[in-house]
This record gives structure tokens, sequence and C-alpha cells, in this order.
């Protein structure tokens, strides 16, 4: 007779969900366990994120282009389905802010936009001298209030003034999370600057005390590369390369799931063309709103849904390399609010990921679209890039009409940790634990937004089943 099996479902294969799915199989077939693993995902397609488009010797991103090189659970999957050797770091060249309608380049020594050198904070022009001032007195202001959260906004305005945020930090940060500076939790997104303050009171002296050495300028001319990695075949190619490490039969493309009810100690998840599937155990792998609406019986799931997330879209322009008439030594820059421009932030892909174009082209990819300022997102192809293309002609001088164009849109896409973030997911999990045992969240929702931040959360879901399950029904 054949063995039972339990079943642990998870929904989403997004990065969060693939890295779910392949560190369960594996532990499955290592440890023999009675466990049958289920991957479903609306699209027909698995990766949600993370997509490439090759096109004329061109490797297009179209959602996230690269990851840390410090945060090594995307470099452990990549040795894991035989992906190490396909990971090339970035190529490093001066980064600029575009404020008060010019290009500055990011002063040295700037942590985030945190002075952590005086020399390159006193000469730029990026900052008025009442606005360097200003953010001198964080030499000698007091701490914040222990414990509170805070957003970014109103913890780096009390510390280092006004200026200094929207010029620099708010156009640096804010290109991580597309959000709205002084909505997001200081606590969710960047807790390391508060223990910073914290420990040290100051956080220009803090951050200098903390960070590593910065290269001295020989061995900087030596170290070409920097502190980014990406996949030189492009990202899809990484989530086909985990897929192809999936049983075949363990993977449902193409089902969306509407609902989940708990029945006698299991549960039923119903999808959109009806059918029903009963599981031991979930991973949700899926964004926050859809992860309310597939639990829509659960009342305390309810504060998901004001939670907002932001609409952006890239748009990437491939050029030969001569229409780029003012080519600026660098690899891209941010713009700050304070400018009439429409794109947030611009990668020059062809120098900062050489791959990425062929010999003679030019690839340009910038974003449009952040908190409040969202509509953009919604207006044509052509309209957009008309758009784009009149912003990059005011800092590049270009012309020229691109070769081709690649909009992709992620609409309500990025989700925001507003302040209380840590406090409201940490309520929403206790009432998990006793009203729904066996279900566990993993995503770019709850605990991080980067990739390798959410292979952490796919890894610790597993284990969290697994641990489930050895207590439920002992396996
Ligand atoms: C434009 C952009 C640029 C970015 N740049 C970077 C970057 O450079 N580096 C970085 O580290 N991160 C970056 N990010 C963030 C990163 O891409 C995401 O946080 C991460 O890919 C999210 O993975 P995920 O698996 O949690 O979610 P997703 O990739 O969104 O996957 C969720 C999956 O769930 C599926 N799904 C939804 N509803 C259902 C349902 N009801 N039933 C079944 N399946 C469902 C979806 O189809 C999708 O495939 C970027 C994000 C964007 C949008």
């Amino acid at each position: 007779m054949a063995e039972h099996k339990h079943k642990v479902v998870i929904i989403g294969g997004g990065i969060s969900g693939l890295s779910a799915a392949y560190y369960l199989q594996k532990s499955i077939n290592a440890r023999r366990l009675p466990i049958e693993v289920q991957l479903i995902e609306a699209s027909h397609r698995l990766g949600g994120k993370m997509q490439t488009v090759i096109r004329d010797g061109f490797i297009i991103e179209r959602g996230p282009d690269s990851f840390l090189a410090r945060k090594t659970s995307i470099i452990n999957l990549a040795k894991e389905v035989g992906m190490e050797d396909k990971l090339v770091p970035n190529s490093t060249g001066k980064s600029f802010v575009l404020a008060n309608e010019k290009l500055f380049s990011i002063p040295g020594g700037a942590m985030m936009g945190i002075p952590t050198e005086i020399g390159p904070f006193v000469t730029t022009g990026l900052i008025s001298i009442p606005g360097k001032l200003r953010a001198a007195a964080d030499l000698v202001l007091p701490r914040s209030e222990s414990g509170k959260d805070q957003s970014l906004g109103e913890f780096f305005r009390r510390r280092l003034g006004d200026e200094l945020v929207e010029n620099l930090i708010e156009p640096l940060l804010s290109g991580i999370y597309a959000g709205d500076i002084d909505q997001l939790s200081l606590q969710a997104t960047f807790p390391q600057f508060y223990e910073v303050e914290q420990k040290y009171r100051s956080l220009i002296l803090g951050m200098k005390k903390t960070i590593p050495s910065q290269p001295k300028p020989k061995e900087m001319k030596e170290k070409k590369t920097g502190g980014f990695l990406t996949f030189k075949t492009g990202l899809q190619s990484f989530a086909e390369a985990i897929e192809a490490k999936l049983a075949h039969e363990s993977i449902l493309k193409g089902h969306r799931v509407e609902k989940i009810i708990r029945v006698n100690q299991k549960y039923e998840i119903y999808l959109n063309n009806g059918e029903m599937l009963i599981a031991d155990s979930i991973i949700a792998a899926t964004p926050h709103k859809v992860t309310q609406a597939m639990f829509s019986d659960y009342p305390f799931f309810e504060p998901f849904k004001s939670v907002p997330s932001t609409s952006v879209a890239t748009v990437a322009l491939a050029f030969p390399e001569e229409a780029i008439k003012q080519d600026i030594d660098g690899t891209g820059f941010v713009v700050s609010r304070n400018n009439d421009y429409s794109i947030t932030a611009c990668t020059w892909t062809h120098k900062k990921w050489i791959h990425s174009a062929p010999k003679g082209k030019a690839l340009l990819r910038c974003y449009v679209g952040k908190a409040g300022d969202e509509t953009i997102v919604d207006l044509s192809d052509d309209q957009i890039v008309k758009i784009v293309l009149e912003d990059l002609k005011k800092t590049m001088d270009i012309t020229m009409n691109p070769d081709f164009f690649i909009v992709s849109r992620w609409k309500n896409s990025m989700p925001q940790y507003t302040v209380g973030h840590k406090q409201r997911l940490k309520k929403i999990l206790e009432h998990m634990k006793t009203e729904l045992p066996g279900v566990f969240l993993a995503g770019s929702s709850y605990g991080g937004v980067g990739m390798p931040d959410c292979i952490d959360q796919g890894e610790a879901a597993v284990q969290n089943a697994l641990n489930y399950l050895k207590e439920a029904v002992q396996i």
C-alpha cells in the first residue's frame, strides 16, 4: 500500500515560493520524509518579478536587476542549482544625484547619503552652506526616544535637516522602496541606522566608526568591481534553474488560489477553476493583499488591506553608443524630488553591467512612478517613453530615438513598510499561530524586499512547516 503523505502547499512562484519549494524538496529527499509538495502559481511562468528579456544581444531585466553580494542566501541557492558560474559583479563608477536640475556626483564617503567624511561634504555643491551647517547639528543632537518606531523622514530630518534629506538621502532610499520616506518605518527598513544612533548618538560619527574602511584611491583603481551581483544570463535564468530542480509534478502553473479555510485540522484550498486541494500545511508566498483575500474568512488579516503598494515602471532603452553625446563617466543617477523630472532614477546599464549590451551599443534603464505620483504608470508605452526621453535629453543630450524600448509596468508591486510594520505583522503572526496553525508567510510584503531576504524567508518558512508537521502529525 502506498505510504500516506502529508501535503505542504506553497502558494506563489516568485523567488520566495521557489526557494521554499526547493529547500522543502531537498529536506524531503534527504530525510525521506512522507511529505508531498505542491507549488501553485497563478501565472503561466515561475519567477514572479524576476523577468528577463533577451533581444538583439541585450540582456534586459524588467524588474529586479541585481542583489547585494554580502547577502549570501542567494549565492548559496545559486550554488545549489548550478548557477554559481553565471554570477557577475557590477563594474564600479561614479553615481550621481540630480538636484536643482543639475547632476552632482554623490559625495565620497556618503553611506546611504549619511556623510562619513568631512572633505567631500564641505566641497560639494549639492547642499547649500546652511544645509551643511544643519547636517552638522547631528554631532550634538540627542538620541531618538528609545524603542519607538518612526518614519525614515522623521528620523533623518531631525538628525541631518531637510536639505540633505531631500537632495541626497530621499532619492537614494526611495529608490529601494519607491516609497515616501515620511511614511516608511525606520525599524522595518533600516533598523541599523537607529541602532547606530542609540549606540553612538551622532549618526555621522557612528557610521564612520561602523563602516569598513573605504578603499584608498589606488586600491579603487585596481578594484573595478562593486558590491552587487547578478546572473549574466539574466535573473529569469536563475528562476528557470530552480524550477528545473523541482519535481515536475509538484508544480501547478496557471492556477490562482482564491480562498483558504481551515476544516478538521486541515486546509481546504479553492482554485479559480473550481478545484479544491487539501493541505496539512501552507506557505503563502504571495503579496499581502492577495494573502488577505485568500484568507478573507479570518478578520485578523484586515490590517494588510490598508498597507499600500506603490506602482512603478521600468523603461529600458537600447541605443547605438553614439546616440549618447554627453557620455558621463559613471553608472547612473537618482533624481531628487525638487526637480521637474518624471524619471526617478536612470542606470547606465551597459556601463554597470558590461554583459547587458553588445559592443557599440548602450542600454539605459529608467524608473518612473513613486509614492504619491504613480499615474504615469498608466500611460501608454509611447507616452511613457516620450516623457523619459525628454528627461534624458536634459541630462545626457540624447536626441536620437532608441533602436527599441521595453516598458515594464509593476502595478501595486512595491510593498510599503509603513510605520508600525513590524508590530502589525507580529500581531497577525500571533493570530495565525493559534487560528491557522501550519500556515506560514514568506515574501516581499513581510520580512524584507530584496531577493536575498525573500530567499531567507522561504527557507525559514520551510523550517517552520517541517517543525509544525513534526509536532502535529509526527512526521
Ligand atoms: C521594478 C522592481 C525592481 C526591483 N529591483 C530589485 C533589485 O534590483 N534587487 C532586489 O533584491 N530586489 C529588487 N526588487 C524587489 C524584488 O524583485 C521583489 O521583492 C521579489 O522579487 C519578490 O519576490 P516574491 O516571491 O516575494 O514575490 P513575487 O515575485 O511578486 O511573486 C509572487 C507570485 O505569486 C503569484 N500569485 C499572486 N497571487 C496568487 C494567487 N492567488 N495564487 C497563486 N499565485 C499567486 C504571482 O503570480 C507571483 O508569481 C525590485 C522590484 C521591482 C518591482
